[in-house]
């Protein structure tokens, strides 16, 4: 276990190392080599929508793609460097080569004076403009009263959107939604993390036989899940819900950012998946500022979905910014941010309902072998060798235990039929898996069937 998790931890390492350099965008070359080196770890489809496509009140725009960007001092020195960090240049900023004094270039810096030593990440998608970033410590060094050679060789010119998407087929009706993004440059937190974690879990679950499908896509934010729903408008309503991954491998605490419904499953199961690990996550009601989570919301589609962080965008002092780095987020974490999403989707795939086959009264479990033989130790603290003790671990942190005799109990008093393993779980704050096993042992038994799959 611990070795498997290892492993993953320096597979999530390898791909935040090579995935950070590259200069991503919304369309462009980064892209489609990211979707390209996440494809070497997971089977997915590179697709493409083309530039100017409509999509309800939305259009794809051109392709960008850049190759260099400076400015230089009268000396000739480069004194921002694009080459040295991609979050120097504004987001698809136009080509622009030119002389040009401080009060003409001042007005395309962007830095933030309370992080004087952060540059910032900006984006000017929509509207033709360029610009640089940089630090506040930089930009106060600049000469007033000096020239600079500023120039930026990006070209913006009809291309594609591309995007990743893969779709695991279950046996059930039911299709979840997996989703991120895949659109910022070198920001570690925001968004390599949630892109690895996304290559991650695609390549966890196509390792096995699942019960609901799932559809994973990879897109660059908002005007990506905009172009998806919009050419997958019959599947995407018919979501059961899902999973919007973002910022999962920072040093700040575990979060969970809420459906819109709030009580959907999949709030059930990310709570419960918590509660079992004894973890108290900072917990954040829907909004309609986020990622996409809000469009899969939209009043046509309603997908709840929702989100696990390891320091939740908007939240950390580093986000969109240069220290949003590979020094500030942790293969570690995202491993183990990673864990809890497959363990709630672990929860998802066991949640039956069971109903029992002897209503009237209980059966009888000694004559089974299923009932420890000495009368009146049930209940007592001492451990007995009769009680199989379950113990439900991840990341190595210990979680609430039970034994399979209470599961038994309360499996045989609560399956009338009308109660998932989930509703059991959470009303007698036991684990899904000890109940799920459990359930299993009982219907081999033939003491439960399970209620035919939807
Ligand atoms: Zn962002």
């Amino acid at each position: 276990m611990r070795k498997r998790f290892l492993q993953t931890v320096k597979t999530a390492d390898q791909l935040l190392q090579e995935l950070f350099p590259i200069c991503r965008s919304l369309t462009g070359e980064g892209v489609r080599t990211t979707l390209k080196l996440l494809q070497r770890v997971a089977t997915f489809e590179s697709k493409h929508i083309p530039s100017g496509t409509e999509c309800f009140d939305w259009t794809v725009p051109d392709e960008w793609n850049i190759t260099d960007a400076f400015i230089k001092d009268a000396s000739g020195k480069r004194i921002i460097d694009f080459k040295k960090s991609n979050i120097h240049v504004v987001s698809y900023s136009i080509p622009i080569h030119r002389v040009m004094t401080f009060a003409e270039l001042e007005p395309h810096l962007h830095y933030l004076e309370n992080l004087p030593t952060a540059v910032p990440y900006r984006t000017s998608y929509y509207q033709r403009d360029w610009g640089f970033c940089l630090s506040y410590e930089q930009f106060k060094q600049l000469d007033r009263q000096g020239k600079y050679e500023v120039c930026i060789e990006s070209r913006l010119e009809p291309g594609e959107l591309s995007y990743g998407e893969a779709v695991i087929k279950g046996s059930s009706q039911h299709e979840f939604l997996i989703s991120s993004y895949c659109c910022h440059p070198s920001l570690a937190n925001d968004n390599l993390s949630g892109v690895v974690l996304w290559t991650l879990l695609l390549q966890e679950l196509q390792k096995r036989t699942t019960r609901h499908s799932y559809r994973f896509i990879l897109i660059p934010e908002t005007i990506g899940s905009i172009a998806y729903l919009h050419s997958n408008q019959s599947v995407m309503k018919k979501s059961a819900g899902g999973f919007v991954l973002s910022t999962v491998a920072g040093p700040g605490p575990f979060g969970y950012k809420q459906s819109f419904l709030g009580n959907h499953l999949i709030d059930r199961v990310i709570r419960q998946t918590f509660f079992e690990l004894g973890i108290e996550p900072r917990c954040y009601p829907f909004d309609a500022y986020g990622s996409d989570e809000v469009r899969y919301a939209s009043p046509y589609f309603r997908i709840p979905t929702g989100t696990i962080c390891k320091d939740k965008y908007y939240e950390y002092e580093y986000y969109h910014t240069s220290l949003d780095n590979l020094d500030f987020v942790r293969a570690e974490y995202l491993v183990q941010t990673l864990q809890l999403y497959l363990a709630a989707i672990e929860m998802l795939e066991q949640n039956y309902t069971y109903q029992t086959n002897f209503p009237y009264v209980e059966p009888m479990l000694g004559k089974r072998g299923l009932y420890p033989s000495i009368g009146g130790s049930i209940k007592q603290k001492a451990t007995s060798s009769q009680h199989v003790t379950h113990q439900y671990k991840l990341v190595d942190r210990q979680a609430i235990t039970g034994t399979q005799l209470d599961a038994m109990k309360w499996l045989l008093f609560d399956c009338d039929g009308s109660k998932s393993l989930l509703d059991i779980a959470e009303q007698r704050k036991m684990s899904m898996s000890l109940l799920f096993e459990t359930a299993e042992l009982l219907r081999k038994e033939k003491l439960l069937n399970r209620k035919v799959d939807t």
